[in-house]
């Protein structure tokens, strides 16, 4: 089985009717396509509903272009200072070496600019040049790699990114971010792992996974070479209607992150990316859903609900409040909603 590209070969599959065709043909020639045969194997396609297929087959909606929608929504092209880097906070950086993915996610926030017609993979003279400006400024404690997909690197060249930042001695932390061990797990390779890690410094890895029928056991089994190399898996998952928005299936998603020996890290409030309004929820949604949360669900379970803020002023927590004062007192609110009186500090 090969990735599906065209929407010929999703009407091929039996992933959307023939009569769906011309619209498709219309979204597959705005905005990339691409659907592993690992995670087609995952959709059911007796359910008209099925949360993978909504994530990654192209749907027409997508076509609903809405004002306040961004082609840059979180406002990386406004603190990248030299290609492949952004700089938003003072520790840390994105690094993004490759902007094209084995998966792609109709609610993606950079559908801009990664896929096929997108910025492509950087050339050696640029990562030299982004390599260098990480080691000009002392400041970086903490280099993320991003994209794209930064695992679809071969792992030669990864070797050679990840020397080069084990020899900066200001830079302790890399961070990878991935979708690669869910969407096409057979390339998690033992190579792959021991290139991953940058000698000396603290690696850790972010898989992107919105639904628990995204670990697959070939998905389990990928994340698991990470934990057992050493490599600590967080997770970030984006809140999207229709497939994770009800308290029971993020419930299930977080549990099973937790089982996988992956902490949930983030739940992203999806951002303002073009032709995705049929995905987003509203705030006030987002917060019922992670109070909904707070009383059934273990601690080392609970996300972080964040929204970047649009145009680049960087993320927050978006997340309900337990805490009120008035008065100079404090009233806290317990899980099941019950409201406690909290003295001032002495
Ligand atoms: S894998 Fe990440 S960058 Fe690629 S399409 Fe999905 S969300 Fe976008």
């Amino acid at each position: 089985m090969t990735t599906l590209r065209t929407p010929a070969q999703f009407i091929e599959r039996g992933l959307v009717p023939p009569d769906k065709r011309a619209e498709l043909e219309a979204v597959a020639a705005r905005y990339a396509v691409a659907l592993p045969p690992a995670l087609a194997a995952l959709i059911d396609r007796n359910d008209p509903h099925d949360p993978i297929a909504r994530q990654f087959v192209p749907d027409a909606a997508e076509l609903d272009r809405r004002p306040q929608e961004l082609a840059d929504p979180i406002g990386d092209d406004a603190h990248s200072p030299v290609e492949g880097i952004v700089h938003r906070y003072p520790d840390r950086v994105l690094l993004k070496l490759v902007h094209v993915c084995p998966v792609y996610c109709r609610y993606c926030f950079r559908r801009e600019v990664v896929g096929p017609r997108g910025r492509g993979t950087l050339s050696a003279k640029a990562i030299a040049q982004a390599l260098d400006y990480i080691r000009a400024h002392k400041e970086i404690w903490e280099v993320i790699f991003t994209g794209g997909e930064p695992l679809l690197l071969s792992a030669r060249r990864l070797r050679a990114v990840m020397r080069a930042l084990a020899a900066i001695e200001h830079v302790k932390v890399v961070r990878v971010h991935t979708r690669l061990p869910i969407v096409t797990p057979e390339r998690v390779t033992a190579e792959l792992v021991r290139a991953v890690k940058a000698s000396g410094k603290a690696t850790y890895v972010v898989a992107h996974v919105n639904h628990a029928r995204e670990l697959s056991r070939e998905a389990r089994t990928a994340c698991a070479r990470f934990v057992d190399a050493g490599v600590p898996v967080l997770s970030q998952s984006v809140l999207l209607r229709g497939v994770n928005d009800d308290a029971v299936t993020l419930e299930a998603l977080l549990r099973t992150l937790v089982e996988c020996r992956i902490k949930p890290y983030y739940l992203h409030h999806a951002d303002l990316a073009p032709g995705t309004a049929h995905f987003r929820t509203s705030l006030g949604e987002g917060q019922a859903l992670m109070r909904a949360l707070r009383g059934r669900l273990s601690g080392i379970a609970q996300p972080t609900y964040v929204l970047d803020i649009p145009g680049g002023a960087g993320k927050v927590p978006v997340g309900p409040c337990y805490l009120e004062e008035a008065g100079g007192h404090y009233r806290v609110e317990d899980p099941q909603g019950g409201s406690h009186a909290y003295p001032p500090a002495d």
